[in-house]
C-alpha cells in the first residue's frame, strides 16, 4: 500500500460500515439519545426495539460490526463513540445538503488601501474578504467557516465570527495543537519571505489536513502577555476588530536559532514581541511614549 492508500484505509472501513440500512438505523437510534457525557446508555432490548428488529442473530451481527468504531458497550448498555458524534457534529456544522443562502456578504467595512467597500465572499465553505477595485484578498484573509455559521448572523456578524474562530484556532495551533484533530502541529516562520509576503507564518497539522498561512499578529492574540502589553499601549484587542489592529513590523534578530522581533506601534507607545522559530513568545517589551514624556 502507498502512504496515501494506507492513510485512507481506516476511513474507508469506517465509512463503509455506514452503507447498510440496519447499521445506520442503530447509529441514528443511539445519536437520537446523545447528550454528550450525559448520554444514557441504551439497553440491547431498547436498541433492538428502536430499529424494529426481531431477528436477534442478524441484529447481533450488525451491532458487532459497529462496535469500537461507532458504538461502545458499557455495563449499562450501548453509547455512541466520539467518532460517531464527531461525524454527526460535522454534518450539523457543514449542512452538506444545503447550498449557502449567501455567497456575497456586505460586512460594512472599507478597504484600508483604496477606501472602497469590501466584499465578503463565501465559497466552498471558505470565507474571504475581497476588494474588487484593488483586485485582491484583503489582509490575505481566507479561512474555512462551516455553513452553519451563516445561519442567524448578519453579514457583519459572520465576519466577526470567522475572525474569532481563526484567532482561537490559530492560537491553539501555534501552541502545538491542531484545532481539528487534537494532533501535534509543525510551526514555521519563513524568514526569507518576511518582507515579500503578508503571510510568513506557516502552521501544519502533523496528522490531518489542517493548515494555515498567516501574518504575524493573529497567532499571538490569545497569548496573555501579548494582550496585556498591547493593552498597555492603548490597543484593547477584545474591544476592536481585527482589521483595526496595527500591522507589526518584523525584524529578524537571530538566524540560528531563528529569533524575530515584532514591533507594534500604537498611539500610546510601542510593543516588541520576541518570538522564536516555533512561534513561542520569548518576551514582550513595552516602550510607552506617554511615560517617557512625563519623566
Ligand atoms: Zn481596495
Ligand atoms: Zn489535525
Amino acid at each position: 500500500m502507498t502512504d496515501g492508500e494506507e492513510r485512507l484505509a481506516q476511513p474507508r472501513d469506517a465509512f463503509a460500515l455506514l452503507g447498510h440500512d440496519l447499521r445506520l438505523e442503530i447509529l441514528l437510534a443511539l445519536l437520537s439519545h446523545w447528550e454528550a457525557v450525559e448520554t444514557e446508555p441504551q439497553r440491547y432490548s431498547e436498541l433492538m426495539r428502536a430499529v424494529g428488529m426481531e431477528d436477534s442473530g442478524k441484529f447481533n451481527y450488525h451491532l458487532d460490526r459497529l462496535r469500537g468504531v461507532y458504538l461502545r458497550k458499557t455495563d449499562d448498555g450501548y453509547v455512541p463513540t466520539a467518532s460517531a458524534t464527531a461525524l454527526y457534529r460535522a454534518v450539523l456544522a457543514h449542512r452538506p445538503t444545503e447550498t449557502p443562502a449567501r455567497t456575497q456578504l456586505d460586512p460594512g467595512i472599507d478597504c484600508p488601501n483604496c477606501g472602497a467597500a469590501l466584499v465578503g465572499v463565501y465559497e466552498r465553505e471558505f470565507f474571504s474578504l475581497r476588494c474588487d477595485p484593488c483586485d485582491s484578498v484583503v489582509g490575505e484573509f481566507t479561512y474555512p467557516l462551516p455553513k452553519n455559521s451563516l445561519a442567524e448572523r448578519t453579514d457583519r456578524e459572520v465576519l466577526e465570527a470567522v475572525y474569532d474562530r481563526a484567532r482561537e484556532h490559530i492560537g491553539l495551533a501555534r501552541r502545538g495543537q491542531c484545532p481539528d484533530c487534537g494532533g501535534t502541529t509543525t510551526r514555521d516562520v519563513e524568514v526569507s519571505a518576511i518582507t515579500e509576503t503578508e503571510s510568513p507564518v506557516r502552521i501544519d497539522c502533523d496528522t490531518c489536513t489542517w493548515t494555515v498561512r498567516t501574518g504575524f499578529l493573529l497567532p499571538f492574540l490569545t497569548d496573555a502577555r501579548v494582550l496585556a502589553a498591547l493593552d498597555g499601549v492603548g490597543v484593547a484587542v477584545e474591544d476592536c476588530s481585527p482589521w483595526e489592529l496595527p500591522e507589526p513590523t518584523a525584524m529578524v534578530t537571530g538566524a540560528d536559532p531563528v529569533q524575530v522581533d515584532l514591533v507594534v506601534t500604537a498611539g500610546e507607545g510601542e510593543v516588541t514581541i520576541t518570538i522564536d522559530n516555533d512561534l513561542s513568545v520569548q518576551e514582550t517589551r513595552t516602550d510607552c511614549r506617554a511615560s517617557e514624556q512625563s519623566t
